[in-house]
């Protein structure tokens, strides 16, 4: 007995012409994720795509949870494939689903019969695996209505498959379909959870991290890295720069008027991203602001720090709760990690009274105190690539 993954298709099977594009998209990302874990065939057919394992002993546990966290899968299913002959489907659906009749106290099938050439019509096969089934768990009933289980049974091109329910998939669209971004990352909640957010709307992303040692540690770094970490199991491989930032924070300190510090920070770290982003392909910044979070999150600040930068700047909180974040930062297993408590550059020289209200001309003036051009040219100059998996 054979088993593999049945995948159904989400959002994408809604994008008309552009649904090859999406789908061919979908299943480069499932072959390169799966590569990591052993050998798979993977291919589409009749709005479904196949997960099927070249070798017995694949660990089919493994590929599962990865194809849960891979955008633009509606839902999932584990199945068994059977040849197209009744006896064996029977046989296949008792043998496969012993354990989850077992558990169960209700039951219906449903069998669907794309391949018109099999012999028996749907009701036909629903009734024969029932029956089948009912003999073989004899504790069971069969409830057409509120059943504890459905079981499944497709009749396709090249084979018989046999499932229990459907689980619910990762959702949004395949990455890469939607274009490339740098998503500026912290040790906070929530540019994680932003990053997230994004990549299920099909951006592929890179990251950009700001680091001041000695005022920020090899630690707050390792966390960032964790973090990502954390986030690439959605969306595979992401490329980490890491960005000096100690000297352009000390100019600041050392040149700008205090009130102004943290405004004048967030605009070098977007012109910094923008250069690295634009260096790598991206059409758009993120970042994981929430609007009145902070005082660098108020309206006049966000226009502040906006005038730096030619790219859209997307921030998929902005009109998020504290709480609704941190839901989302626990499904997506970066909760835990998040609140370690390490420093981060943005902590480092916050001013007393920070500007809420700024006026842009003004900070724009007291940025110029810096040596700008030159800590910009030198910041992407030297910045660390790190490749997170
Ligand atoms: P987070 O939980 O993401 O740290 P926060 O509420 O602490 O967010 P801020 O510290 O003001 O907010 O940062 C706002 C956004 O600026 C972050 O979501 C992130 O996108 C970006 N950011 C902050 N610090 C850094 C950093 N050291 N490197 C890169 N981006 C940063
Ligand atoms: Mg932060």
């Amino acid at each position: 007995m054979k088993e593999i993954i049945l995948v159904k298709l989400g959002e994408i099977v809604l994008k008309g012409l552009n649904r090859k594009n999406f789908e061919d998209t979908l299943i480069r990302s499932l072959k390169r994720r799966l590569a990591k874990i052993g050998s798979f065939h993977v291919r589409a057919a009749q709005s479904t795509i196949y997960v099927e394992p070249v070798y017995d002993d694949a660990d089919m546990d493994e590929a599962a949870d990865c194809v849960a966290h891979i955008f633009g899968i509606a839902a999932f299913a584990r199945a068994c494939s059977a040849e197209k002959d009744l006896e064996q489907i029977k046989q296949a659906a008792c043998e496969y689903l012993k354990e989850t009749m077992e558990d169960a106290k209700t039951f219906k099938v449903e069998s669907k019969r794309s391949d018109k050439k099999f012999p028996y019509k749907s009701p036909e096969i629903s009734a024969e695996v029932g029956s089948c089934l009912l003999e073989a768990f004899p504790h069971l009933t069969v409830n057409v209505h509120e059943p504890d289980v459905v079981v499944t049974v497709e009749v396709r091109d090249f084979g018989a498959y046999i499932r229990a329910g459907l689980v619910r998939g990762a959702g949004g669209i395949p990455i890469g379909t939607g274009g490339k971004a740098a998503v500026l990352i912290s040790g906070g909640i929530d540019s994680p959870v932003a990053s997230y957010m994004m990549a299920k709307r099909g951006l592929e992303l890179i990251a950009v991290h700001f680091a001041s040692p000695p005022y920020t540690s090899v630690r707050a770094e390792e966390k960032v890295a964790e973090l990502l970490h954390r986030v690439a199991r959605y969306t595979g491989r992401i490329r980490m720069f890491t960005v000096p930032f100690t000297e352009i924070q000390e100019q600041i300190r050392e040149n700008c008027h205090e009130e102004y510090f943290t405004i004048i920070m967030r605009r070098f770290m977007m012109q910094i991203s923008e250069r690295i982003a634009r260096d790598n392909g991206c059409q758009a910044l993120i970042t994981g602001e929430s609007l009145g979070q902070v005082a660098s999150q108020t309206i006049g600040s966000i226009a502040c720090t906006d005038a730096v930068c030619t790219m859209p700047v997307f921030r998929p909180l902005i009109g998020m709760d504290k709480e609704e974040i941190i839901e989302i930062s626990r499904k997506i297993d970066t909760f835990e990690v998040s609140i370690q408590p390490y420093e981060d550059c943005c902590t480092v020289f916050t001013p007393k009274h920070p500007r809420t209200r700024p006026v842009e001309a003004t900070v724009a003036e007291e940025q110029q105190k810096t040596d700008c051009e030159r800590l910009i040219d030198e910041a992407v100059q030297n910045v660390k690539l790190t490749v997170i998996q």
